[in-house]
This record gives structure tokens, sequence and C-alpha cells, in this order.
């Protein structure tokens, strides 16, 4: 299995528009992070994690010409805005896009991408196939178990999922001790750190570390994170070995 980081930044991204930091103002290229994705590629399947508003770039950055899946932790708009861009996949490859949502992100779709849903259909529309996530079951795509789990973004309950020895969880706040028995003994852990500073939804860097600590991964990386982390090379002086900042287009294997 494949995983491409596709995006690594938080909601506005890094740059910031108008922002004049030292982040946002860096030629280091690991200091600009499109909106968090990333594309995971089995054996027999092609997917990503989320859709946000930067994800027709992304996808021409790596080069993606296959999808197979769209599986979403959440229905925030950086998470989700780019959906419609599934539509060459749909044209060229004439093949009809798997998503799975729960049923309240579901809900959500339904009111921002009302289009795709209508009766009376116009021509070009995103072509779907919804998938309901249900806390506790997991799944198959291809030959590939996804094993959804579900973690606390402040008050909303959002997916994060365990592929094999792989998982990925970003906008999580609080993590209860059932998702945690499913994150055990993952090889390599993805978790959302934003900033130093406390945030109401979103772990900050010390609150991820401990997390990170507490599963053991042999490797755990940081996404989800903000221009108020600092400088990718400053930060990541400080972390533990075995606990890395993630940045856009970072490629592993396992
Ligand atoms: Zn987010
Ligand atoms: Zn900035
Ligand atoms: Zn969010």
């Amino acid at each position: 299995m494949k995983i491409t980081f596709l995006g690594t930044g938080t909601s506005q991204g890094v740059p910031v528009i108008a922002c004049k930091c030292e982040v946002c103002l860096s030629n280091d290229q690991k200091n600009n992070r499109l909106r968090t994705s990333i594309l995971i590629e089995t054996n027999d399947k092609t997917i990503v994690v989320d859709s946000g508003p930067d994800f027709r770039y992304q996808l021409l950055r790596e080069k993606v010409e296959d999808l197979d899946a769209v599986l979403f932790t959440h229905e925030h708009k950086d998470h989700i805005a780019g959906l419609d861009d599934i539509r060459p996949f749909n044209y060229l490859l004439k093949k009809v896009i798997d998503v799975y949502a729960t049923e309240r992100v579901q809900t959500a779709l339904k009111r921002e991408f009302y289009y795709i849903f209508a009766e009376t259909k116009y021509h070009g529309l995103p072509q779907i196939n919804l998938h309901t996530i249900i806390n506790g079951e997991s799944f198959k795509i291809g030959d590939t178990e996804i094993i959804p789990l579900e973690v606390m973004h402040h008050l909303l309950p959002i997916t994060g999922y365990r592929i094999g020895d792989f998982t990925y969880i970003t906008d999580a706040k609080t993590i209860s001790e059932a998702s945690f028995e499913k994150i055990k003994g993952t090889k390599i852990l993805v978790i959302n750190a934003l900033q130093k500073e406390p945030h109401i939804s979103h772990f900050t860097l010390a609150e991820a570390i401990q997390f990170a600590q507490k599963v053991g991964a042999e490797t755990t990386y940081l996404t989800h994170i903000s221009h108020n982390l600092g400088l990718h090379a400053v930060v990541e002086k400080d972390l533990p070995a075995n606990i890395r900042l993630a940045y856009d287009g970072l490629k592993i294997e396992l």
C-alpha cells in the first residue's frame, strides 16, 4: 500500500491569504500546505480520504490517473469542497465513484451538492454511489478492509480510518478508549496537530505527541497544520525521532 499526503494544512491552508508571518513568507516548500487529504493506493484500488478545496490541484500535482473511492472524515468545507472534481474519472474512465460517509455527513453532502442528488439531473453532473459508514462496522474496498473509528472534533463525532497497519485521523480533539483499542498496534499513525496554543476542536502539538506516544506507532506523522505551528524545519528539530511533521507530497509505503 502506498500513501501520498495530498495536503497537510488546516482549513485556510498555508500560506494564509495576506499573512506576512515567517511561515507564510517562507521559501521552504514544506511550509506550503494545501488542505488536508491523503491518497491511498492499494494493490487494486485508488482511494482518497476527503476531497477538499485543493482536490483538483492535488490530483494534478501527483498525476493521479485513476480513482475508485472517496472516504469522508466529516462535512467541514475544507474536507468536502472539491467533490465536483471527481468528474474527469466519470468522463474519462466511465467510472462511478464510490463515496463512503456516515449518515450525518451524507445529509450535509446532499445539502452542499444538492444538484448531484436532484431528481432531474443536469448533463455532466458528478456520478457517485453513496455508501453508509456505520461506526464499528468494517467494510471492504477491493481486497482491502477499512475499519472506521469514531473520534471527537469537539462535539462533532467524525471518522478516522484504520487500514491494516496504517491509521489516519484528522481533526480530532478527543479519542475514546474504545477507538484507541482499534488504533492500538498500528505501525504508521497519522494524527492532527494544529498549533501549540490550545484550540477547542483540534489537538495541539503537545496533545498530538502525547497521543502518538500512547499509541507507540513505529512512525507518527502530524497533519492538519496551521501557520501558527511555526516553521517546518524548526518544529521538526524538537520532535521525538519517531514523530515527524507530514508535508505535502510526502509518500510512504507499507
Ligand atoms: Zn479540517
Ligand atoms: Zn501566516
Ligand atoms: Zn473540521
